[in-house]
Formats: structure tokens, C-alpha cells, sequence
């Protein structure tokens, strides 16, 4: 089965294997080795200075490693700036409200990335303002934000940079180190199995980090883990697989990484335009790795989605509000290329009947 959702993805066989290992102790030495690997392998990938950044594992899904962030990295009795255009600008909302941390919210609507000079002046409007926090890749659409024009917002006020770059990292290009948290995941992008996120954290704001959590408390995660230790009980296969996935991405590289999933879009899109699907968004802000298409008109989801299934492949609705006139197609992860012309076949197939 070819997996068409953004996440989890389809990964090589040594990334799957890698999980199938002898049980580990994760109160051993040896789990200790893996965990410090993994984290240096994170900071490498993303070109971040261990001196400046740590690389904080959670286990937990991608969501996780969001709540983490937001639950810790916002000072106390200060107020957080969402930047809204997508159901995860939502989300990171309604976490915030949770934790009882004070939210504003600067709205798009979910066809336009955000833009920064509205950024800049709601910014200028919240008193006590202590955090910005951005999607990168709203996985809603498949758009991208400026995440560069929001880190300088937030730097010149001296406030901090949140961003949700689940669906972003090894897929679309990202400064991390523009940023001061940035929660991803291995079950994306980074080709690894899913039920294991991570956030980067500037480490200056380790020290007077909000305790809003027990389970994820970055802080804490991080002194453990600094320390060759670990709060809970970790995935350690999904650590291993992680690893894996890891090695794969350094041996490809990122840059190329990031060539091979534009690449893969664009020949899907060029093949979506051929059939007559029109994609949704109406900008070029779209990510390398998901692209939003239009149900044609008396066409339902359900009758492409068991079409495709049929041939093997798994494809995405629309979200929220978007089920019943759009759909998505991601290519994230390891897709075989003769896959590729393959579904494109499969889609026209369904297209034309
Ligand atoms: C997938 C995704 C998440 C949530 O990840 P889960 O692994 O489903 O918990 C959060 N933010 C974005 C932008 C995503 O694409």
C-alpha cells in the first residue's frame, strides 16, 4: 500500500527493520548511547549548533511535541500570538487555552499564507506579548508561511518563536535556528515510523521554563536527557527506527531531500493539470509535499478514495470544512518513482469514469 496521507509514510526497509530489534532498557547504557545519537543526529541534520540548540525527544505523536512547546515555551504571565490559517493554528489555540495560557489570534483565511506586516501590527497590539507561534506547513492546505519575516517580528520585540514545523521538516526549507522552539516529528518528512516527535529548543530558555505539564515538560526532558537519562519509559524501538531514518537523511542530504519532494510534486502536479483536477489554492505558496485538489463537480471523495484504494494506494480528504469540495494527495515519505506514474494513472482512471 502506498501511503498518500501526510503521515505516517511509507519508509525504507531499513527504517522499518531497524524498529524490530532486541528489547532495550532504557535504563541502560546502551539506551543512553542511542538516545545521545539520536539527538546529535537531529541537530546535524538541521544545521544547529549544540552550544545554542538542544534537540529534545518526546514520545508522542507530532500533537505531543506541539502541546510541549506551547505548554513550555511560553513565559508565564504572558500572552501568546497565534497566527491562524489552518485547522493547526487552530489547534495550537486550543492548546494554549488549556494550559491556561492567554491567547490572540491573527486570522487568515485558509487559502492565504500568512502576512507578516498583519503580523507585525497585531503584535504591536498585545500588551505582555511573551510568544509568537507560526505553522510552517499547514497540512490543512498544503501551503507554506514566511517563517523568516515572523522570526524578525519576534526578534525585534524579543519575544519568542514558536513554530509547528510537524509537517515541514526535511520537506520544506526552514532556517530552524530562526527559530526558538520548533516541535517536528519522525513519522513525516523524516521517513521514520510514527508515535515519535522531537522539539528544538534555543537552550537560554531552558532554564526559566514554565512547569505546565508533567508529561511534557521540555525542561525536564531535557535536563534527563542531558544527563544520559530519561523522566518516562521511551518508545526505544521508534528511537531506533529514528536513528535509522536519521542516517538516511544525512546520507541523502537535505538539500536533496528537499529536491526530491519537489520534484515529486511537481510532476504530480503537472499530471493532476493534465487530467483536469484543479488544485485549491490559488497562490504558489505550496508546500513540496501536499497538494490540496478540487472534487469535480457530482464527484465525491468516497468514489476516488475507493478507486485509489483498489489500486493501492491511500489518498486524504479534505479537512474540516473542505470534505465536501476538495481532497488531498501528500508525497511524503519513500515513494518508489514508478509508483508515481502509476497513480497518476489510477487517479485518471477515476477522473475519466
Ligand atoms: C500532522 C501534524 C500535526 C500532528 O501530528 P500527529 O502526529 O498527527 O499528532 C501537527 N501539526 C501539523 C502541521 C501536522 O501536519
Amino acid at each position: 500500500m502506498i501511503l498518500l496521507n501526510p503521515g505516517p509514510v511509507n519508509v525504507s526497509d531499513r527504517v522499518r527493520l531497524a524498529a524490530a530489534m532486541e528489547p532495550m532498557c532504557h535504563r541502560e547504557p546502551e539506551y543512553f548511547d542511542l538516545q545521545d545519537d539520536v539527538r546529535a543526529r537531529l541537530l546535524r541534520l538541521f544545521a544547529l549548533p549544540a552550544a545554542e540548540f538542544a534537540a529534545v525527544l518526546v514520545t508522542g505523536s507530532g500533537t505531543s511535541a506541539v502541546e510541549a512547546m506551547i505548554a513550555s515555551g511560553v513565559p508565564a504571565g504572558k500572552r501568546l500570538l497565534v497566527v491562524n490559517n489552518g485547522v493547526y493554528g487552530e489547534r495550537i489555540a486550543r492548546m494554549a487555552a488549556v494550559h491556561g495560557i492567554p491567547v490572540d489570534e491573527v486570522s487568515f483565511p485558509w487559502q492565504t499564507p500568512a502576512d507578516p506586516d498583519a503580523v507585525s501590527r497585531a503584535a504591536d497590539t498585545v500588551r505582555d506579548l511573551g510568544a509568537i507561534a507560526l505553522i510552517h506547513h499547514e497540512t490543512t492546505t498544503g501551503l507554506v508561511n514566511p517563517v523568516a519575516p515572523v522570526a524578525e517580528i519576534a526578534r525585534k520585540r524579543g519575544v519568542r518563536l514558536l513554530v509547528d514545523s510537524v509537517s515541514g521538516l526535511a520537506g520544506d526549507a526552514i532556517d530552524v535556528a530562526s527559530t526558538d522552539l520548533c516541535a517536528g516529528t519522525g513519522g513525516k518528512c523524516v521517513q521514520a515510523l510514527p508515535g515519535l516527535s522531537f522539539v528544538f529548543v534555543r537552550r537560554t530558555w531552558l532554564a526559566d521554563a514554565p512547569r505546565r505539564s508533567v508529561y511534557l515538560d521540555l525542561a525536564e526532558l531535557a535536563a534527563k536527557q542531558d544527563a544520559r537519562n530519561t523522566p518516562f519509559t521511551p518508545a526505544v524501538p521508534l528511537v531506533a527506527a529514528l536513528r535509522e531514518a536519521l542516517t538516511e537523511a544525512i546520507e541523502e542530504g537535505l538539500a536533496a531531500r528537499l529536491d526530491r519532494y519537489r520534484r515529486t510534486a511537481q510532476l504530480l502536479r503537472d499530471g493532476f493539470e493534465r487530467m483536469g483536477l484543479k488544485r485549491w489554492l490559488p497562490h504558489d505558496a505550496l508546500s513540496n509535499t501536499l497538494t490540496t485538489l478540487r472534487l469535480p463537480a457530482g464527484r465525491t471523495y468516497a468514489s476516488a478514495h475507493d478507486a485509489l484504494k483498489k489500486e493501492g494506494f491511500v489518498i486524504y480528504a479534505g479537512q474540516g470544512s473542505l470534505e465536501r469540495e476538495a481532497f488531498r494527495i501528500a508525497n511524503m515519505g519513500w515513494i518508489p518513482p514508478a509508483q508515481l506514474e502509476r497513480l497518476l494513472g489510477a487517479l485518471e482512471g477515476w477522473v475519466r469514469s
